[in-house]
């Protein structure tokens, strides 16, 4: 068996992606969406809430993919406040109603990725995925290695969404 524990390469890995508090927000793409003075309709975003934001993946898996996004510039879920995160779940509940309601999915995929290592997309800004699934879909690794399943686009997934807020 190889031995796996190597401390000299632990310093290695924690020179890499370090969670920290409040990381320069500048080239995120959460917070560039923020500041962008195009509406909400152009950039996706369904709902604003107290801390959190309701948007499109614009790069979905399948129909519907949703993210719970926090307004903060956070890299990670343990500097959220109770507030934030909070809110965050009560959103994941109301999403999942409205993704229920509007598509009639056998199941959800709920879930962070924290971390490059983890998969994170867009590691500097930690955020919820919610998204419906239906028996016979592409499974969800198949979802991640960029075979994806979408039979509508953007635009009329907004639509179709944006009044159940
Ligand atoms: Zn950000």
């Amino acid at each position: 068996m190889d031995i796996l524990w190597s401390p000299w390469r632990y310093d290695y890995i924690k020179s890499g992606d370090q969670p920290q508090e409040q990381k320069d927000s500048s080239g995120c793409v959460f917070c560039d969406i923020l500041k962008n003075s195009a509406s909400d309709e152009e950039k996706f975003i369904l709902h604003r809430a107290e801390f959190n934001f309701v948007i499109l993946n614009i790069y979905p898996y399948i129909s519907g993919h949703l993210m719970i996004v926090p307004f903060k510039h956070l890299a990670d879920l343990d500097f959220a406040d109770k507030n934030t995160t909070d809110e965050m779940m009560d959103l994941a509940k109301s999403c999942q109603t409205i993704l229920r309601k509007a598509y009639n999915p056998n199941g959800f995929n709920l879930g962070m990725n924290l971390g490059r290592a983890a998969g994170a997309g867009v590691a500097e800004h930690f955020h919820m995925h919610i998204l419906p699934r239906w028996i016979g879909d592409a499974n969800f690794m198949t979802a991640i290695c960029e075979t994806r399943t979408i039979p509508e686009d953007l635009k009329t997934t907004y639509a179709r969404l944006k009044d159940r807020f």
